[in-house]
């Protein structure tokens, strides 16, 4: 009876696909989300971002998009990362609310249906939480595990555990996000930092569907790393708990040698001496390195932000 009855404006959910030569799957990914939308009542606008790809992938979306006015994409200028092509998508799409999902179809993207269901309850982020993983190694998926558990202990922001980057944004949280300028930017942890209503759903996270992980066991530690700088001073802390520690400890031995050599003559001058000497020369010239190390990590990030470079080039768009 209303206006808006006899008009009703369908919104828009964004759907975020950052690829990096995923030619095999972009097809398949556009067919499994084109038949999830027939179900919805929402427009679902395709994002697809080209981060630097050398294979077919971004010919295919071009074609794509002429066919069907709904697929935008933006061709980043190089590879920029996984984390910075999500920010591009985020930053130019249009959507009323947006889902990032991988372009592997790790995501199944029949979960987007869930998490716009939890966005019309009311919600306002929705993380998808993988109950399982499908087809990574079982180191990948310890690390993964253990790494969740201990940043969520070392930060003071509430993280959702197990959550990747397959997550329902509104249009309030993604202007929210778009806000962060930082440079170093670990998606789940600053998707947490925002706070509005949020929520999880569960998934089977499914094995990648063809191609090769662009994320190798080296690049996740990088990416683990750059969550515990960015978002917990806890390295730092106990850097100075060691260091104290170490203060004390060594203190509290040269009183006791003291005590022990002058008053109670104990003393014997024999080798072990040298011995004992070398090996703590050695255990805390390793120390000041390994701290070192830390604060470096720190301080290369104030570096990185000062220089306060775009997070992206874009080269091409039809956004
Ligand atoms: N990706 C990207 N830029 C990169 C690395 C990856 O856009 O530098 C994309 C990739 O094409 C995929 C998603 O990010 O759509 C997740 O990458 P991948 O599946 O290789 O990571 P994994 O799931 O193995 O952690
Ligand atoms: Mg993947």
């Amino acid at each position: 009876m209303s206006e808006q009855d006899e008009a009703p404006k369908r919104r828009i959910v964004s759907l975020i696909v950052p690829f990096l030569n995923e030619q095999e799957n972009l097809p398949l990914l556009y067919d499994r989300c084109n038949k999830v939308s027939q179900g919805l009542k929402e427009e679902l606008e395709f994002v697809f971002i080209d981060d630097g790809s050398t294979d077919g992938s971004l010919p295919w979306v071009m074609q794509t998009a002429e066919k069907n006015p709904a697929v935008k994409y933006i061709q980043l200028s190089r590879n920029f990362g996984h984390q910075r092509a999500i920010t591009a998508g985020m930053n130019l799409c249009n959507g009323d609310a947006a889902i990032i999902i991988d372009a592997d179809l790790q995501d199944p993207p029949e979960v987007i249906a869930d998490m716009i269901m939890k966005w019309k309850e009311g919600f306002e982020v929705v993380h998808a939480v993988r109950s399982s993983r499908k087809g990574e190694s079982g180191l990948k998926k310890l690390l993964a595990h253990l790494f969740y558990r201990i940043l969520s202990k070392m930060t003071e922001v509430q993280m959702t555990v197990d959550a990747g980057d397959f997550r329902l944004l509104d249009r309030k949280a993604l202007n929210a996000l778009n806000s962060m300028p930082e440079q170093h930017r670990y998606m789940r942890g600053l998707a947490s930092w925002i706070g509005f209503n949020q929520t999880t759903v569960e998934y089977v996270r499914d094995a990648r569907h063809a191609g090769v992980t662009k994320y190798p066991l080296i690049k996740s530690i990088g990416l683990a790393l750059n969550a515990i700088t960015s978002f917990s001073g806890t390295p730092l802390r106990l850097l100075f708990y060691l260091g104290t520690l170490l203060c004390l400890l060594s203190i509290g031995i040269g009183v006791y040698l003291f005590v022990a050599w002058n008053f109670v003559q104990r003393m014997s001058p024999s080798h072990a001496g040298t011995t004992y000497l070398t090996l703590a020369i050695f255990f805390v010239s390793g120390l000041q390195l390994f701290g070192m190390g830390i604060l470096g990590q720190y301080l290369r990030r104030v570096f990185d932000e000062i220089k306060d470079r775009p997070l992206y080039l874009v080269s091409d768009s039809n956004l």
